[in-house]
């Protein structure tokens, strides 16, 4: 069924609790972590935990949590404290893009000079 688990997705398992993650929030619909391999002092991943291949899908087939996806970004970056300095949010759609794991996030990134292409 659309958004179940997937067996081989890394994602899935982080929300499943099966791989370890540094969470930093949570909701009912939506984990926040840090991102193994920071590109910025602030590099968050915040995700929805029924799994759709990239963001563009998850907004068609749940707008809603689409919507709390943002919402919670921008929560990070309120804890963070990058709201005034500024943040960048990726969604990297398609291999080409540089999308290396294809469940739905968006890369929050902040608390440095965002003049480039990060991610
Ligand atoms: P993307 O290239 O947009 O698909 O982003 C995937 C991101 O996931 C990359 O920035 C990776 O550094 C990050 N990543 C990969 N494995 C993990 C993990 N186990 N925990 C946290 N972040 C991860
Ligand atoms: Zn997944």
């Amino acid at each position: 069924m659309a958004g179940e688990p997937q067996p081989d997705c890394l994602f899935c398992k982080i929300v499943a609790g099966e791989i370890p993650a540094t969470v930093v929030r949570e909701t009912e619909r939506t984990v926040a972590f840090r991102d193994i391999s920071p590109k910025a002092p602030t590099h968050v991943l915040v995700i929805p935990k029924v799994h759709y291949p990239n963001a563009a899908a998850l907004a068609v087939a749940e707008p809603r949590i689409a919507a709390e996806l943002l919402a919670e970004a921008g929560e990070v970056a309120a804890d963070e404290k990058i709201v005034e300095s500024g943040y960048r949010l990726i969604f990297n759609n398609g291999a080409g893009a540089g999308q290396t794991i294809f469940h739905a996030h968006v890369h929050v990134l902040g608390g440095k000079p965002m003049n480039e292409n990060m991610v």
